[in-house]
């Protein structure tokens, strides 16, 4: 998901960017003139479709995690409202409508990419795959398998304590 720290260069004179090393590669200068340019995170929406006492989930069928089943989720686009890309990933996905019920939580720094975590139910349309997604299934709560992103561990031990206390 990160972008590769080298070959990085000047947008306004093509030289080569050095990272200014004590902010953790999201820095970089131009030596030749002497601009500053930033890495900024990206923000992506996940989502979990409730239905009863299940969730969906999708098999991947584009990297990264090809062929693994994974919560709903893409990145927001600049200038779009986090909920909207929420629900346009899902739509996009498997082809239904969801709405928002709750935004669970908010999870960062172990990666470049800020996670937003809501819940959402099924308001129309027919589960069907799509070119990013080659299968898809209602898991219950309970059975739900080891996910392969980096917060899923996080977000579903989040989820099920969430759940529970309702
Ligand atoms: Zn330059």
């Amino acid at each position: 998901m990160a972008k590769k720290s080298q070959n990085n260069f000047c947008s306004k004179c093509g030289y080569k960017l050095e990272s200014i090393h004590n902010t953790q590669t999201s820095e970089f200068n131009c030596k030749k003139c002497n601009s500053t340019f930033y890495l900024d995170p990206k923000v992506a929406a996940v989502v979990i479709v409730k239905k009863q006492d299940k969730i969906l989930l999708v098999k991947r069928s584009i990297e990264p995690h090809l062929g693994k089943w994974s919560l709903l989720s893409g990145y927001v686009n600049r200038g779009e409202k986090v909920e909207e890309a929420a629900i346009r990933e899902v739509k996009e996905e498997v082809h239904i409508d969801v709405s928002i019920t709750e935004l669970q939580g908010v999870y960062s720094g172990l990666s470049p990419v800020v996670i937003v975590v809501f819940h959402a139910v099924h308001n129309s349309g027919e589960l069907s795959i799509s070119n990013e997604v080659s299968d898809f299934k209602w898991v219950k709560n309970e059975e739900i398998p080891e996910l392969p992103f980096i917060y899923d561990q996080e977000i579903i031990k989040d989820y099920l304590l969430r759940i529970q206390n309702n």
